[in-house]
């Protein structure tokens, strides 16, 4: 039997550090001692406040009460993202966690959607999505398990604070047994023998051993792109975007506190606005070749809708990922991983699968090869298929600006052109395993930046097409019903998680 893993150190207190030590933690035996090291004097990115719907097994699986977690995190709940001025100048659509209304007959409903579009039937295809609707009119209430009900077929996430997130986990896993020490790590030790990590030095001269390092230092990498010399795969060539100015502003005036995160494209880059109990989190993201640090800075603080709680803050950074995520004895989490800009709100989903896949492939203190090269495809797919996904926004434009025009004409990955070729024939959608999004994602994004399907599913003409027309109205004005009856947002946090 192989020596059990007896002692685990967590380098950086992050979202990244605080989320795999919960998970950890939550998942290991008692007597695995974690411990981990984060420095305040650095401290963390600061920014990282919007999910997609996975952050609730996340959250369900380590043990944390939804309600609470709002309380503690002033956290408001999200439908989707709306996209404004994708596509093109004057645009908007929106991209639900939710579907446009299953299978019908094992037909898709956005193959019956099509059929009657080309029938001349111009009911916009989000009118079928209950999620959609719903967030427009700045409503929510959580899905109904019924799948026979109209409110079935939509999940939801979150929007926190990503700070009082971090230190709510901090106060849940200290109080199940993670040791946690406030120092800088000054030295990254490794062994003569085999190139493992032995122990970090401290700057105040402690040295702490462990038998597996988890690197969650976020960009700087200390450990695996620092110390083993992990190299990192640059992607600034499908994602220029490279900087961000990120700025709080005074909370939206209740009830207008909108289920979704907005995405407003601009002339080198898009802003985000992020809607939160206490404040709204907004931020440019832009390409430093296409427009100046100052021009970006001035673009955002003229699209701001409320006046600015503190100084803009600017965050530089490289799109891509380290070439390996587990490198001898040493596993990177966050953004110590690497980077792809927040469009999808995919970072946190990154986490949350790198520690859910470390436990699934949990090693012994002897790392086992296999072990570590599976956990190396599986987040490499993952890489692979948000990138892509990503680049989808960009490719489908037809903005005018010279960003805009570089990703309409660039060479995308084989991958995208593939499944870009099979929705625009057939509308088919391809999912991949370890995608981190499903068909009705890939469909807004296809939908919202104008590619249609040039023909539908054959099998839907099996089906008359008044018996598929009255199907969809049933649906459409099930929606609507459901629409006028939930309560606005803002209601529904007072109502179901109030302040203590
Ligand atoms: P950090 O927050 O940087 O934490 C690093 C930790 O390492 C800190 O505790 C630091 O003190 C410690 N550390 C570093 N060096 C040392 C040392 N020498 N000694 C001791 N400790 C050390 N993600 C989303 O999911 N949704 C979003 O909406 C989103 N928006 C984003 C917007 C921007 C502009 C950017 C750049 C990122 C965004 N992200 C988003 C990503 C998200 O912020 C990160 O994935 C998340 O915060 C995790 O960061 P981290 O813990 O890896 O790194």
């Amino acid at each position: 039997m192989a020596e059990p893993i007896r002692k685990i150190i967590i380098a950086g207190g992050g979202t990244a550090g605080w989320m795999t030590a919960a998970a950890l933690r939550t998942s290991l035996a008692q007597d695995v001692e974690i411990l981990l090291i984060e420095s305040e004097d650095i401290g963390t990115i600061g920014v990282g406040e919007a999910t997609i719907p996975t952050i609730r097994l996340f959250n369900e699986h380590v043990g944390i009460d939804e309600r609470s977690f709002i309380r503690a995190t002033e956290a408001t709940f999200k439908l989707g993202i709306e996209f404004q001025g994708w596509g093109h100048e004057g645009n908007r659509y929106f991209h639900p966690f939710g579907d446009y209304g299953g299978t019908h007959e094992g037909l898709a409903a956005h193959q019956i959607w099509r059929r009657l579009n080309l029938a001349g039937d111009h009911t916009p295809l989000e009118a079928y999505s209950v999620g959609t609707q719903m967030a427009y009119a700045g409503k929510f209430f959580p899905p109904n398990p019924d799948p026979r009900s109209p409110m079935h077929d939509y999940s939801y996430a979150f929007h926190f604070d990503a700070g009082l997130y971090a230190r709510f986990l901090r106060q849940h896993c200290e109080q199940r047994g993670v040791r946690r020490l406030n120092a800088k790590i000054a030295n990254v030790n490794l062994r003569g023998e085999d190139g493992y990590i032995d122990s970090l030095t401290l700057d105040d001269g402690r040295v702490e051993t462990a038998d597996l390092f988890i690197d969650c230092t976020g960009f700087r990498a200390l450990l695996l792109g620092g110390a083993l010399g992990v190299p990192f795969v640059d992607w600034s060539h499908y994602l220029p975007v490279d900087r961000a100015w990120a700025v709080p502003t005074a909370k939206a005036a209740s009830p207008a506190i909108m289920p979704f995160t907005r995405s407003t494209a601009h002339e080198a880059g898009w802003q985000w606005r992020i809607p939160l109990q206490h404040r709204t989190g907004n931020g440019h993201v832009f390409s430093s070749s296409h427009i100046s640090e100052q021009a970006a800075l001035d673009t955002l603080m003229q699209n701001l809708d409320a006046p600015p709680l503190k100084d803009p803050m600017l965050i530089r950074f490289k799109t891509g990922h380290r070439q390996r995520f587990w490198e001898k004895n040493c596993v990177a989490v966050g953004l110590a991983t690497g980077f792809l800009e927040p469009l999808e709100s995919t970072s946190i989903n990154f986490i949350q699968n790198a520690a859910i896949r470390l436990l699934e492939l949990f090693p012994a203190k002897e790392i086992d090869p296999y072990l570590r090269d599976e956990y190396n495809l599986r987040n490499q797919a993952s890489y692979d298929y948000v990138r892509d996904f990503i680049i989808a926004h960009y490719c489908l434009n037809s903005r005018e600006g010279e960003l805009w025009r570089h990703c309409a004409n660039m060479p995308i990955p084989d991958d995208l052109q593939w499944k870009l070729e099979l929705y625009r024939r057939r509308g088919e959608v391809l999912i991949r395993k370890f995608d981190h999004f499903h068909e009705p994602s890939w469909i807004s994004i296809y939908h919202g930046h104008g590619l249609r399907a040039a023909a539908y599913d054959p099998l839907a003409d099996r089906i008359p097409l008044e018996t598929l027309s009255a199907l969809m109205q049933r649906r459409r004005e099930g929606i609507q019903r459901v629409v006028a009856q939930v309560p606005f947002h803002a209601e529904f946090i007072a109502k179901h998680c109030p302040s203590e």
